[in-house]
């Protein structure tokens, strides 16, 4: 089992686990290997880590050992082998950003679908016989309701509309 360090176009550096050298550029070949975070292709190996045999004219793997802190990004372009890239952690997503992102996805929840009020589970089930046009509803139903329509094959998923939400479409 071989661990390679790989990078990909947008320096995001992974490691890769292979059977051998060969497996990995067999791999690499078939467009088998992808940046686990963007997905790109475009990887290539990472000449720094000391476990790997350095051709000569590359830098030494004493120069760079993965333990130590990162330094200067490569430039575009370059496969420097004494660079390293560090990791930029995502920024935690704020309450404020959370309950924007949620009012969004509500507001097109509402937009899309019909309100069909205290009638949602027999219009779902209209909808489900054919009786009625297919077409997205929401509505009011129990907890008892959702379930027998949930055992009888129907689509449904609870969602609680802020008010906020109803006051800017209703
Ligand atoms: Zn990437």
């Amino acid at each position: 089992m071989k661990v390679l360090d790989l990078q990909c176009q947008s320096q995001h550096l992974f490691e890769g686990w292979f059977g051998s050298e060969d497996d990995f550029q067999r791999q690499l070949q078939q467009g088998l290997i992808e940046c686990p975070l963007c997905g790109d292709k475009q990887v290539h190996k990472m000449l720094s880590a000391p476990r790997l045999n350095l051709r000569a004219q590359h830098a030494p793997p004493s120069e760079s050992p993965r333990d130590e802190p990162a330094t200067a990004a490569a430039p575009e372009g370059t496969s420097d082998a004494s660079a390293l890239t560090e990791v930029t952690p995502l920024p935690t997503p704020s309450m404020q950003s959370l309950q924007a992102a949620w009012l969004n996805m509500a507001r097109q929840v509402m937009a899309q679908t019909e309100d069909v009020g205290d009638n949602f589970a027999t219009e779902a089930r209209r909808i489900h016989q054919g009786e009625a046009v297919e077409r997205g509803i929401r509505g009011q139903a129990t907890a008892q309701e959702a379930v027998e329509l949930m055992e009888e094959g129907i689509g449904v998923l609870p969602l609680l509309l802020p008010d906020a939400v109803k006051n800017t479409l209703q």
